[in-house]
């Protein structure tokens, strides 16, 4: 498979550090808020590129991070007068079921910041060992100019991005922070170095280097995450042992705007995903997210994802009789999918399928894509699958054939499974 890299920015064709297995760890969601249209854009994307190397015959180490300590979540609780870790679990939920009811399930791992505090520490240690770091009045801060890389991701060097004053103690605008010192009521721990909570970026180095070691293959998130977040990352991880690259494929899925305006709460345009569900069900989201490449800015709109809807409903209806294995279109699909992940070209390939009606491929393309591309049986025929299977397990044969002939006569095929 080819993939596009950030930090090549080439398109690599993909050789993992272990062979048959990808290690891919993708930024979770911090858990104040709903899931909005753009977090399923992303997990989308990954749970299909994990679903694909799996079907390839790869295993797949999929790891996700919970950040479940955070200034957004302090403040939220405060707001709402409740304790951090109920908020946190609360959102963390809300998370993980608007992810289900997206089809969205092959995540292996998901590690919450906050069990991971030894881990975090530990880093910590060893950059202030290693002179990469030092501690001020606010907390213990990572010495970017120590780190002669810094940049090589969002290819921007310098601190004139940062207009922010220095303050904290400091030593250049660019220095993020490591630990941060304070009583932050229930998520403060103790640190050699004085009480306090973790900063962001480190709690993704620690959890990868727990679970992949040093070096890993794939690290994904969405655009707005290369800097300063991936690039912290990146200083963090190898100047602790020196190794490079920390990791070889970087994948960003591209912004989604809604209405063609960034999504925020005070434009109202701010669609969350259990919003989102109400109207449409996931076969058509995920069907409207993947009919963009991952790496193109995508613009919601209600025309954009209706018109997605009715072409669903086309593949469907044009998805009738079984004619057998369509090699081309399989191979279309195929080549579509080893070249960076390019899922419109899959859907054209999808669309093919139907027509020559390769039911087979419908079937196992739709897994890895997460959407049910054959008609699904509606609910008085179930029932009576349902009341058959039944029958069949009291040995009433004759009452369950009688119910498949009068089905086959009205032209539903029925299988059973071998008893
Ligand atoms: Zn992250």
């Amino acid at each position: 498979m080819d993939l596009y890299s950030t930090l090549s920015r080439t398109v690599e064709p993909l050789v993992t550090r272990n062979p048959g297995r990808v290690y891919l760890f993708v930024c979770g969601p911090t858990v104040y808020d709903y899931s909005h249209l753009g977090h399923a854009r992303t997990y989308i994307v990954f749970d299909v590129l994990a679903k694909y190397l799996r079907w390839t015959g790869l295993e797949v180490f999929y790891l996700q991070n919970i950040t479940d300590v955070d200034d957004k979540i302090i403040n939220r609780a405060k707001e709402e007068g409740v304790p951090q870790s109920v908020l946190a679990r609360t959102f963390e939920a809300a998370y993980l079921r608007d992810m289900r009811s997206l089809g969205i399930d092959a995540v292996s791992y998901h590690a919450r910041a906050t069990t991971h505090i030894p881990e975090i520490l530990s880093q910590a240690e060893r950059l202030l060992g290693r002179g990469a770091a030092y501690v001020t009045e606010a907390g213990v801060y990572f010495d970017v100019s120590t780190f002669e890389r810094n940049g090589e991701l969002s290819g921007q060097h310098g601190t004139d991005r940062i207009s922010r004053v220095t303050g904290e103690g400091k030593r250049t605008p660019l220095d993020f922070v490591l630990w941060k010192f304070g009583e932050f009521g229930e998520y403060t721990w103790d640190s050699p170095w004085g009480r306090g909570r973790p900063g962001w970026h480190i709690e993704d180095t620690a959890v990868t280097e727990k679970y992949f070691g040093q070096q890993y293959d794939i690290h994904g998130g969405g655009l707005d995450l290369i800097f300063p977040h991936h690039e912290a990352e990146i200083a963090q991880m190898e100047s602790m042992e020196g190794k490079h690259p920390m990791v070889r494929y970087w994948m960003h899925t591209g912004f989604l705007t809604v209405e063609g305006k960034k999504m925020s709460k005070s434009l109202g345009n701010f669609i969350t995903v259990r919003d989102a569900l109400k109207t449409w069900n996931k076969d058509v989201l995920r069907y409207y997210i993947l009919l963009s490449h991952y790496r193109s800015p995508l613009q919601a709109t209600e025309e954009g994802i209706a018109h997605a809807a009715r072409a669903l409903e086309h593949i469907r209806a044009a998805a009738k009789k079984d004619a057998g294995e369509d090699r081309e279109g399989r191979k279309a699909f195929i080549d579509a999918m080893e070249s960076d992940l390019n899922t419109p070209m899959a859907l054209a390939a999808v669309q093919k399928l139907a027509a020559n009606g390769d039911i087979g491929a419908l079937k196992e393309f739709g897994e890895i894509l997460g959407i049910n591309f054959l008609r699904e049986a509606s609910v008085p025929i179930r029932v009576l699958q349902e009341i058959r299977a039944e029958l069949r397990a009291k040995k009433q044969f004759e009452v369950s054939d009688m119910i498949r002939e009068r089905m086959t006569a009205a032209g539903i095929t029925v299988t059973d499974p071998s008893l």
